[in-house]
């Protein structure tokens, strides 16, 4: 149900005034329409014949019997409303008009046309559920409208406040007010939530060094928790200082405080990193040689860490032992050896080595020799093939073969003999007169032996040691037998006779 704060008569006019109290109406706009036909309406100004206009009307188009139904639903008192045509041009039919109250004829007006007054309707709706207008013409087409229509309700006489629902500390309450005639509700009114009433302030969670406390308030009405507030974290209460890691010389110390409440670490220092305790002994970092300085250095005895450095002079270069050859001498130049350092490599003198002797090699036969010419044997340098000694190599002489008789014997005549060399075919001959003597000492020889011979047998036979000496004995012996022989054959011959 809207409320409208515009007078129905002042609706236009410049001169409306604030504090006029007007009272409570409707529209048929804000009437629920349930059916229609041949009808329009809207919130819109409209002109009437008479050249009024009005804010919003109810249009019926008569010449098709234009009608609406509104449900009033049994809440006005009153309606009112005016009956007027248009400004536009139109036919001069007269129309007529019906309004029907829960089916009863309520109002009823015919021969309407554009130069009729406007018509004002007042009926008493008291109890009505259903309004219906209805129209209609017999001649032409036109509209019929009602505007400036107010559907007055029972205006309620409100009683006194009444209790509807009491307020708790949260939840409004509600209160109404009954109206005195038709002892309906006619004003609701909320009545504000008590609000809780607060006890006195409780610990409800204590606070500890880092973290907020809570405490409430509890209602004393409702026992309900109503506040809430933060008690402050009550920070740490940090003791004396102590150590938690000694400073060395290599890195820093902390110390720190803990809470006298919570035991925490609650504040944090460094302790500044103590000085080095240098050694007394400096120690060799790095040895000195001879191509580059050392280093040696004082170390801290506690970590070690250097703390002084000074530099070890560049040591001299040190001769090595032995000389090494750069260049092998050679039996055709000069060789040279330097002498290193030791360390470093570095060469420190040099010297030449004196050339070598030849070496010489095996003979080597150049020239073959012959067997009637020499030959040559030359002896080289075994490394630099120079010739340090040449031979002459003998004739071998021939190689004979035997001797061979080609002529002749050591009998009789020279004898020639030959024989070849053979490796150059040379032929060597001899003539021999050997013949000459052999055959008379030949002869001597055979003579001499068979006398020898016969001596021999003869002093065998005589019995004589066959000696020189026994040669003579011999012969007288043979000499005395021949005697007696002779003796005996004459005697014989004697006898024989
Ligand atoms: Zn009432
Ligand atoms: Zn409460
Ligand atoms: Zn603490
Ligand atoms: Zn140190
Ligand atoms: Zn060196
Ligand atoms: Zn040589
Ligand atoms: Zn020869």
């Amino acid at each position: 149900m809207g409320i409208r704060g515009v007078c129905l008569h002042y609706r236009w006019n410049e001169k409306l005034e604030d504090d006029v109290v007007y009272p409570e109406y409707d529209s048929l706009n804000d009437t629920f329409l349930i059916d229609s036909d041949g009808f329009s309406n809207a919130n819109t100004l409209m002109r009437d014949s008479y050249g009024n206009l009005h804010n919003g009307y109810q249009g019926f188009d008569t010449w098709q019997g234009g009608y609406a139904v509104y449900n009033l639903d049994q809440k006005y008192l009153t309606f009112e409303g005016t009956i007027v045509t248009d400004a536009s041009e139109g036919s001069e039919g007269s129309m007529q008009i019906q309004i029907y109250l829960d089916d009863q004829l309520a109002f009823s007006q015919a021969n309407i046309t554009k130069q009729t007054e406007q018509i004002p309707v007042s009926l008493d709706v008291t109890d009505v559920k259903v309004m219906k207008i209805v129209t209609q013409t017999e001649e032409s087409h036109q509209w019929l409208y009602l505007v400036d229509d107010i559907l007055l309700p029972h205006i309620h006489t409100p009683g006194e406040w009444e209790i509807k629902q009491e307020p708790t500390c949260t939840v409004k309450g509600i209160k109404v007010q009954y109206c005195t005639e038709c002892k309906e509700e006619c004003n609701t009114g909320e009545i504000e939530a008590s609000g809780h009433k607060p006890g006195d302030w409780e610990v409800r969670e204590e606070p500890t060094c880092t973290k907020e406390g809570t405490e409430v308030q509890i209602c004393t009405v409702c026992k309900q928790e109503c506040n809430t507030r933060e008690i402050e974290a009550l920070g740490h209460e940090p003791g004396e200082w102590e150590i938690k890691q000694e400073a060395t010389c290599a890195e820093e110390g902390i110390r720190v405080k803990y809470c006298t409440r919570c035991k925490e670490e609650c504040e944090t220092e460094k302790i500044d990193v103590l000085e080095h305790t240098p050694g007394d002994e400096w120690e060799t970092e790095t040895e000195a040689t001879c191509s580059e300085a050392g280093e040696e250095v004082k170390r801290c005895t506690v970590c070690g860490e250097i703390c002084e450095k000074r530099s070890i002079p560049q040591k001299d270069h040190e001769e090595s032992e032995e000389w090494e050859t750069t260049i092998e001498a050679t039996c055709s130049g000069e060789g040279e050896e330097v002498l290193r350092c030791k360390n470093c490599g570095l060469i420190l003198d040099h010297r030449t080595i004196e050339k070598q002797d030849h070496e010489p090699g095996e003979a080597v036969e150049t020239v073959a020799p012959t067997c009637t010419s020499s030959g040559t044997s030359v002896v080289y340098c075994k490394n630099c093939g120079e010739i340090l000694e040449t031979a002459p190599i003998p004739e071998t002489g021939h190689t004979f073969g035997k001797w061979v008789t080609v002529r002749g014997s050591i009998w009789n005549s020279p004898m020639v003999k030959e024989r070849i060399c053979s490796v150059c075919g040379f032929r060597d001959s001899e003539k021999s007169y050997v013949w000459i003597w052999v055959k008379p000492v030949v002869i001597i020889a055979i003579l001499g032996a068979v006398i020898i011979w016969i001596l021999y047998t003869q002093m065998v036979k005589a019995g004589l040691e066959p000696k020189k000496e026994n040669i003579k004995k011999l012969f007288e012996k043979k000499k005395a037998n021949l005697k007696e022989r002779l003796n005996r054959s004459d005697n014989d011959d004697e006898i024989k006779k």
